[in-house]
């Protein structure tokens, strides 16, 4: 799929998507703003065309983990903002970049009436179940250093720049529930064999087919199990 646009956006039908489009309103989204709180009402959405924006989940004793990222394919708020309108998580911006907000209360009136759009959504929820599935999975099988090289391998995908993270030891550490120092040391292992480079603040990919080889396989199960989504929908879209 290409990089261009908001998945989502890209869903609507000419004449929904211009009577919407004057109430979408562009932002520049900055590292480590906070867009969502748990228990937070949900009183945006927001449709990612380059920004990365992490989902964070806490336990009672306070630790956090990542548990989704949101890029161009996907979007922030668009389920809760249709259900029960408060967020169960904490959405931080990982990855600056464009993305279109729009208040909730037109989001719902824009669900409402494009069916291309609410097929699009159901979906991402199928896109993200099978992601959280498998990550469960990888959790328990995989090593850190694939598991890590799988990471950073998604998170590109998802933003514009397919070459730079620019994520901490910190954030790569909380993507991967795992302590700071055990990322330290993935990362050694990967720059030992020249997948990448690591300086203040930015993962750099030096050779992709390196850092592939080191990725577990349940990148390419997500790949494909992307792949066959987003055609059915590509199907369902032609009818
Ligand atoms: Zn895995």
């Amino acid at each position: 799929m290409a990089k261009q646009g908001n998945w989502l956006l890209k869903a609507l039908e000419p004449d929904v998507r211009s009577r919407f489009t004057p109430r979408l309103r562009q932002v520049q989204l900055v590292r480590g703003e906070l867009l969502l709180s748990p228990g937070e009402t949900v009183s945006k959405v927001f449709f990612p065309e380059g920004a990365l924006i992490g989902l964070i989940s806490a336990t009672a004793a306070g630790d956090t983990v990542q548990t989704a990222m949101v890029g161009w394919d996907g979007a922030l708020g668009v389920f809760e903002a249709c259900g029960t309108r408060q967020s169960a998580f904490m959405a931080e911006v990982q990855v600056e970049g464009a993305a279109w907000a729009m208040a909730a209360t037109d989001y719902r009136l824009m669900y409402a009436a494009s069916e291309t759009l609410r097929t699009a959504v159901h979906k991402y929820v199928e896109i993200l179940l099978t992601e959280a599935r498998q990550f469960v999975a990888c959790n328990a099988l995989h090593s850190v250093e694939a598991r890590l090289s799988r990471s950073v391998l998604e998170a590109l995908d998802r933003s514009r720049d397919g070459r730079i993270l620019p994520a901490t030891q910190e954030v790569l550490a909380q993507m991967l529930g795992v302590q700071r120092t055990t990322v330290t040391a993935a990362i050694a292992q990967l720059q030992a064999v020249g997948a990448v480079r690591s300086t203040r603040g930015v993962l750099e990919v030096v050779d992709e087919a390196a850092l592939e080889a080191a990725a577990c396989c349940c990148r390419e199960t997500l790949r494909e199990a992307r792949a066959e989504i987003y055609a059915a929908d590509d199907e369902a879209c032609d009818d």
